[in-house]
């Protein structure tokens, strides 16, 4: 076990290759974990087209070449570093990508998402030194990463299911800030994609009384209220909301949520609407919110928001930002799948070869929304 199979990307635009480089050596805080199983983001296509890469001047957020990407990396322990004294190898584990410094004001303060170096291993981040250190994504057969990193999985728990975690994280860390649970009522802006779904799947094991939500696709959002018809509604809407709504003059979406909560609107929203979509559809969402009521933002709309500040003041509403989610979030979303209150049954898992690897980025299919789970599995070559 001295070499392994990694699909490296030498060029942005360019096809990624798979190249024989040797098995790396845990540092002594850090685990190897052989992969089973790599989810596979939509967004991982723009990613490696360098999109995201050309919006930073100095390309400075992106990996130095040849990368490794791979952002959602499920597998076994295979071997500890000296100092690791709570993993032992043999143990199924998620590694959660959320690098920090660890030594930094955020990070000494428990808050490592915050940290300004924060970076996603496999994927691209705010710091060349991180991504120098943590090279290896999930696209490969072993990676290295912190023992902190890892979230053990309860034997229910596939690998494939687990390569999801980062949708799943990400809508559980923003539901937490809006504060889901019983008695509260939700709307996800974009509940059928493969954010929103799980926004969804988390809302119902999180107790939510109430979850309303919104997409295009009406006979995806059938699927999606199906879940269970008693606590799930939805709604089709356009990509651009009425023109002119306004609080006062509101889109036929804010009164379809309002007439679903006694008049009252919702608690909390969430966006989970991809790059491309118009500001007025997180608007539209915003004006669904009672008074007092929380939006937290995990989607990636890039257009300003016309935003009312006297409107916002005077209805005490919240705003906050959400990237990504902490280990021990983590843990906590795979003890609700292995107790089944979190129900991930309904995910298809779609598995290909890392030999697939360019093929499965360049024709990701998106007809059936959040159900369909793209992963990747490099022991298969
Ligand atoms: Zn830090």
């Amino acid at each position: 076990m001295d070499t392994m199979i990694a699909a490296r990307l030498h060029a942005y635009g360019s096809p990624m290759t798979l190249d024989r480089i040797p098995v790396p050596e845990p540092r002594p805080t850090d685990v190897l974990v052989e992969v089973k199983a790599c989810g596979v983001v939509p967004n991982l296509a723009r990613v490696v087209s360098n999109f995201f890469g050309k919006l930073t001047p100095d390309n400075k957020m992106m990996p130095p070449l040849p990368a490794i990407f791979g952002l959602d990396p499920a597998g076994v322990v295979a071997k500890v570093g000296e100092q690791v004294l709570s993993v032992r190898p043999g143990e199924r584990v998620y590694v959660n990508p959320a690098r920090s410094c660890g030594s930094c004001r955020m990070c000494r303060s428990e808050q490592p998402l915050e940290c300004p170096g924060w970076t996603l291993q496999g994927y691209f981040g705010r710091s060349q030194d991180i991504m120098r250190a943590y090279p290896y994504g999930g696209l490969s057969q072993f990676i290295t990463a912190p023992a902190t990193a890892l979230v053990k999985l309860p034997d229910t728990v596939s690998f494939e299911a687990a390569a999801r975690f980062g949708y799943l994280g990400t809508a559980y860390a923003a539901m937490k800030k809006i504060g889901v649970g019983p008695g509260q009522t939700l709307l996800i802006n974009g509940i059928s994609g493969q954010l929103g779904l799980n926004a969804a799947l988390l809302a119902l094991a999180m107790g939510a009384t109430k979850i309303l939500g919104t997409g295009r696709n009406a006979a995806l959002l059938d699927r999606v209220r199906s879940l269970d018809p008693g606590r799930i509604d939805v709604l089709a809407v356009p990509n651009a909301p009425s023109e002119g709504a306004t609080a006062a003059r509101p889109d036929p979406l804010v009164a379809w949520a309002r007439a679903a909560t006694d008049g009252d609107g919702v608690d909390g929203m969430i966006d989970c609407l991809p790059p491309g979509a118009p500001a007025g559809a997180i608007m539209r969402g915003l004006y669904c919110l009672r008074r007092g009521g929380r939006f937290v933002n995990v989607g990636a709309v890039m257009e300003t928001l016309p935003l009312n500040a006297f409107w916002m003041m005077t209805n005490r509403i919240g705003l906050q930002g959400s990237v990504w989610f902490t280990t021990g979030e983590g843990e906590d979303m795979a003890a609700m799948a292995g107790a089944g209150t979190l129900n991930l049954s309904v995910l298809e898992h779609r598995v290909s070869p890392l030999t697939k690897v360019n093929e499965v980025l360049a024709g990701m299919d998106e007809r059936n929304g959040g159900f369909t789970n793209f992963v990747i599995d490099p022991t298969r070559i």
